[in-house]
């Protein structure tokens, strides 16, 4: 396959399992579907939250990442010849936790720390701003959708400065299930300061392709995307995959959406 703007389509650098209680298949399962899948390398980035207060956990303790570790490890040994596994993190940005946080990250020896922000608190419990959840996303509504976006792009902004990272997961998924939201040019300048400073910190940008089943380009957006690129952001693509079904999910459509970035109009964040 073709790696268009030195994109490496052969690895998968994002995977959930069950281990995380929202996802199926196990790390094994996941290798397999890679290998199948014809992967050079498949990376799991298994969620860490802290300090988060929800209705129900979606995400590793510290000390399931040191079963998660124990299994990996040892996947890592059986299939050192077939395939490359990468064991890291999807990491959760909470504001009110930042020291638990670093802590946390500085527990394990991850490959790769990649960086979200998915709970946010208007007041008391945490509402996830990526999800498809009514409840959720009534409780955002009613913080108002331009202020939760806002909060989401400088919680990122300040997130680089306080967590150390490889990657940010995932960039313009804030309220991606609310479909008559839309960024304004605040909202647009925001995402401009974060790849400027992801830039300056040699911190990659993530292709997400399970944006493909929301509409029809991966998380983030042809504008986004064709701004990093002006920038020189690495970019790193990963499926999301919950289930083992979905590892290298929609890698076949990368080729075509990338080359249609160049017919898009040059100027940055005009209506396209
Ligand atoms: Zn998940
Ligand atoms: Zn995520």
């Amino acid at each position: 396959m073709p790696h268009p703007f030195n994109v490496d389509l052969t690895v998968d650098g994002h995977v959930h399992t069950r281990l995380c209680g929202h996802a199926d298949g196990t790390m094994k399962e996941y290798v397999e579907a890679a290998l199948r899948t014809g992967l050079r390398k498949i990376t799991f980035l298994e969620h860490l939250e802290v300090a988060i207060h929800t209705r129900r956990k979606s995400w590793l303790t510290t000390d399931d990442f040191a079963d998660y570790f124990r299994r990996g490890r040892r996947l890592q040994k059986e299939y050192r010849s077939r395939i490359n596994i990468g064991l890291g993190v999807e990491v959760g940005y909470n504001p009110q936790a930042i020291k638990p946080l670093q802590h946390h990250l500085a527990r394990y020896p991850w490959d790769t720390i990649g960086l979200s922000y998915h709970f946010y608190s208007p007041a008391g419990l945490h509402y996830n701003m990526a999800s498809r959840n009514r409840d959720h996303i009534t409780a955002l509504k009613a913080r108002g959708l331009d202020r939760v976006a806002e909060d989401y792009f400088k919680g990122l902004i300040q997130a680089l400065e306080e967590i150390p990272c490889d990657k940010i997961c995932h960039l313009d998924a804030v309220l991606r299930h609310v479909p008559e939201f839309q960024f304004t040019d605040d909202h647009l300048d925001l995402i401009e300061m974060l790849l400027e400073r992801m830039c300056v910190k040699g911190v990659a940008l993530e292709i997400n392709t399970a944006g493909f089943t929301i509409g029809d380009h991966p998380h983030p957006c042809p504008k986004i995307t064709k701004k990093a690129i002006r920038l020189s952001i690495p970019l790193i693509v990963g499926s999301d995959a919950h289930h083992p079904t979905q590892v290298g999910r929609f890698f076949d459509r990368l080729p075509n959406w990338f080359q249609s970035l160049h017919s898009r109009p040059e100027s940055l964040f005009q209506p396209d």
